[in-house]
């Protein structure tokens, strides 16, 4: 598509979309495709800025717009009384002090779910660095220290009002990047997450496909709901993990992977979340990226792809640093964008290589 990279990337930062009214013929779905997307290359803030502090936490996510993010993500599960609220996990003791606070509060499992305790209860809580929770010790050890606990769980409208917040006084427009966490397990529980979330994003004005926002899964029955049920209109992308990690019923990741899968895929979601090893798996002998199959279909497809997850302190075994890992992502195998723990990086990569 011919475009002006260069006038795209003094926008750098803006999370610049041109639909296709400018560029050629709308399609006659009403819905996002990434074929009328343009975009430049755009770094998402991985529960924030997550490597300087702890994740998902409003102090995380206001880093990580500083550092110049083009989008923040957030995870969302359900509290007992049905917000919405930003955690990664369903449960609540890898990054609180629930288990301190409320200890007969935990299931026959020994964990200590979200959707047990109201939105109170969970603003209770002091929210650390991520901990493993047989040992107690932090899971990355050269990041914030666990013992300060002085953080709070937002909501995701808390969320959504901050960076709308500082979209309105810095002049910026910094998108919001959206998971919904285990809806079948949340359906088990018997509420509707998806629905509880689209409610919050079209409040503000997300439910739309020219707005600077994405949807996320990794269910893709709940995919496809989301689309063809709930009338989703924003962009949606589909995540992708592996079957050996144990995937949410009537989801085949060895299938989404493959060429058919991707078509099926294309037909419903903007883009693609694959795990880095889906799409790179190490560097050839000249230096330069070595892409699967999925990457070049999904290219093809004119999805877009934006692998989790790039982090400076776990680099992928071919990577000797974030910038050999960064050139190999957006020169070589010219993929659309990363989720990553340290988005200074890849925001400073990006602009020390503006043709990437
Ligand atoms: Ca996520």
């Amino acid at each position: 598509m011919l475009v002006n990279k260069t006038i795209f990337h003094r926008l750098a930062g803006v999370g610049l979309f041109v639909t296709a009214c400018a560029l050629g013929p709308l399609g006659t779905s009403p819905v996002a495709r990434a074929q009328d997307i343009q975009q430049e290359k755009v770094v998402i803030a991985h529960r924030g800025a997550s490597g300087y502090l702890p994740e998902h936490t409003l102090a995380a996510k206001a880093l990580a717009y500083g550092m110049r993010a083009d989008y923040i993500e957030q995870d969302v599960v359900l509290s007992k009384d049905g917000v919405p609220v930003i955690l990664h996990d369903i449960h609540l003791d890898t990054t609180t002090d629930v288990a301190a606070r409320f200890p007969d509060r935990k299931r026959e499992d020994g964990r200590y779910y979200a959707i047990d305790f109201t939105l109170a209860e969970i603003k209770s809580l002091n929210v650390t660095e991520r901990f493993k929770t047989d040992s107690g010790k932090q899971v990355y050890e050269n990041r914030f220290p666990m013992d300060f606990g002085m953080f709070k769980v937002p909501t995701l409208e808390e969320e959504i009002k901050m960076v709308r917040g500082l979209n309105h006084s810095t002049g910026r427009d910094v998108g919001i990047y959206t998971e919904i966490k285990d809806p079948a397990f949340h359906r088990e529980e018997g509420v509707d997450i998806s629905a509880a979330v689209i409610a919050v994003l079209e409040k503000w004005g997300y439910n739309n496909p020219d707005s600077n926002s994405f949807v996320q899964c990794f269910d893709w029955a709940e995919t496809k709901r989301i689309r063809n049920e709930l009338n989703y209109q924003g962009k949606l992308v589909q995540l992708l993990g592996e079957n050996r990690w144990g995937p949410p019923e009537g989801t085949d990741y060895d299938y989404l992977k493959s060429e058919d899968g991707i078509t099926e895929m294309a037909r419903v979601v903007d883009g693609i979340g694959p795990w880095l090893p889906q799409v790179i798996t190490g560097l050839s002998e000249n230096g330069s990226a070595v892409v699967t199959p999925t990457l070049i279909a999904a290219q093809r497809a004119q999805l877009l792809v934006h692998p989790y997850t790039l982090r400076a302190d776990q680099l992928p075994k071919w990577a000797g640093d974030m910038d050999i890992a960064l050139k190999a992502i957006f020169d070589d195998a010219g993929i659309d964008g990363i989720f990553t723990d340290f988005p200074d990086q890849a925001v400073q990569y990006l602009a020390r290589n503006p043709d990437a």
